[in-house]
């Protein structure tokens, strides 16, 4: 009788959604189950390439109709990253709990924000287990971010106004009165620079100090910047420990770095993306003493923990600094001792106000997988890099290009000419992409260009490595033979 029945987005038919979504369920349970046998990544076809064009739908569609689109289109061209040869960069890959977890969290749908909900209690269990994991009290303060960039533009938000001394919220950086400073080594990551920018330090406010042959912070050279800028009139604020580079995995002497923050009353701040669960790994906890005197740290849960994209976390030991840099509410989002809003504010701590049910993800796959099974894969992927560095030295043709301290393998096929060999090193990584077989990257590090190979895949076995070492000779071949024809 009429059209009395109002519009929602939910289904007309709950029972065909249901056959739908099981049916993706399958598909995506094959998808992993068989991840093996698929090319690691291939280019798109224009023909497919060209179907992003279309404008908005403005009509309706059959949802099975969009998932086949999805398939087609998105599905058929990933990444690669949770393929067993994928090493490219610093990813991580993935896992089937965690994204269950996500299906969770959107269903679930809670803004974390804030709110009295389980929700919000699991957020903050998951920090608590992470304050763990790097040996920091349960004092800290700390919070989930979409990733290291967001966690360490957390910590350099704090640390900033912290050092400045002054309320800066509100008079903002003009009332400086001297530039701030932060030291790292000169393989420090990039999202220091744009953080320190962001801030309206400006890059300079970023001393790159130089790194030994280890890839490792120079402490002289730290010492005698520190001193050189005081004398110049500037304030030192902050020293940048980097547990594990991205370039090479090389791992600062943070207890040094400690040591001489204590000394000249600057913050310590670790950059832990990478090495900040290395306490996870009890054969391996060694290589980050000191992470536990830091007064920050980063920790990416994506990379090594394997969460689904997106999660990262920052941890704070002075939670009095945290809450006083991010905390504000508006007319419309007062606090109450009861009721929904009551409980800790999650986005007084953090840029974001509505956030997503990250955590919920990381949560489930350490109850499922337990702790320990994290610091066996962390120790699985190091003996990986480890026995990929040992083939590489015992071959004639490859030479490695930078120690392997950790989990990253930089190498390349030795050419005698510098500029030849990154001529033919970038075309067999070209090629080797292209191809499908694997996702390497490529790096250069004291002048030497090579590839760069970063395990950080739970999937990862022995046999991956030999092949791909093989497929490296075999193209190297193919093309030094296409140069002599
Ligand atoms: C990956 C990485 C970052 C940046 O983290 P994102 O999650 O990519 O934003 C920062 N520092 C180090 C050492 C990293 O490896």
């Amino acid at each position: 009788m009429g059209n009395t029945r109002k519009e929602t987005l939910d289904p007309d038919d709950w029972d065909a959604s249901r056959a739908l979504a099981h049916k993706i369920v399958d598909e995506a349970v094959d998808h992993l189950d068989k991840v093996r046998e698929r090319p690691v990544w291939r280019p798109m076809p224009d023909e497919v390439r060209v179907r992003f064009q279309s404008g908005l739908p403005e009509d309706s569609a059959p949802l099975d109709q969009v998932y086949n689109e999805y398939r087609e289109t998105v599905g058929a061209y990933p990444m690669g990253n949770v393929h067993p040869r994928f090493w490219g960069w610093y990813m991580g890959a993935s896992n089937f709990t965690g994204a269950l977890g996500d299906f969770l969290a959107a269903v679930e749908g809670s803004n974390l924000g804030g709110g009295n909900t389980g929700a919000a209690q699991i957020e903050q269990q998951v920090v608590d287990w992470l304050k763990e994991i790097a040996g920091f009290p349960k004092t800290s303060s700390g919070t989930l971010t979409s990733g290291g960039s967001m966690a360490n533009l957390v910590a350099h938000t704090v640390i900033r106004n912290l050092a400045a001394g002054y309320d800066v919220r509100k008079e903002g950086i003009a009332a400086l009165k001297r530039p701030l400073r932060f030291y790292a080594s000169d393989q420090v990551h990039s999202c220091h620079q744009k953080a320190l920018e962001t801030l309206g330090l400006g890059s300079r406010a970023l001393v790159e100090v130089q790194s030994d042959d280890s890839q490792r912070m120079r402490l002289d050279a730290l010492g005698a910047a520190i001193a050189q800028d005081r004398a110049n009139g500037l304030q030192p604020a902050c020293v940048i420990g980097t547990a594990g580079t991205t370039n090479t995995g090389a791992i600062d002497d943070l207890t040094a770095i400690a040591d001489l923050c204590e000394r000249e009353g600057l913050w310590f701040h670790v950059d832990g993306c990478i090495g900040g669960v290395l306490r996870l790994a009890p054969d391996h906890a060694h290589l980050v003493a000191g992470i536990e005197r830091a007064g920050s740290v980063a920790i990416d849960p994506h990379k090594w923990l394997h969460a689904p994209f997106e999660a990262g976390a920052v941890l704070i030991k002075d939670p009095e600094a945290h809450f006083s840099t991010f905390e504000m509410h508006g007319a419309y989002l007062q606090l109450q001792e009861r009721g929904m809003i009551a409980g800790k504010f999650l986005a007084d701590y953090g840029l974001e106000l509505s956030r997503g049910f990250r955590a919920l993800k990381i949560w489930m796959a350490f109850k499922e997988q337990g702790s320990a099974k994290f610091g066996r894969l962390i120790a699985q992927d190091i003996a990986l890099a480890r026995y990929m560095a040992g083939q590489i030295e015992a071959h004639p043709l490859l030479e490695l290009i930078a120690p392997v301290d950790l989990n990253i393998v930089c190498f390349r096929y030795m050419e005698t000419e510098e500029d030849a060999a990154k001529i033919l090193n970038t075309e067999i990584m070209l090629r080797i992409q292209e191809r499908g077989l694997a996702v390497p990257s490529d790096t250069t590090v004291q002048g030497k260009h090579g590839l760069r190979c970063a395990f950080n895949n739970h999937r990862t076995q022995r046999e991956d490595i030999d092949g791909f070492l093989s497929d490296v000779l075999r193209i190297a071949d193919e093309i030094l033979s296409e140069k002599t024809a």
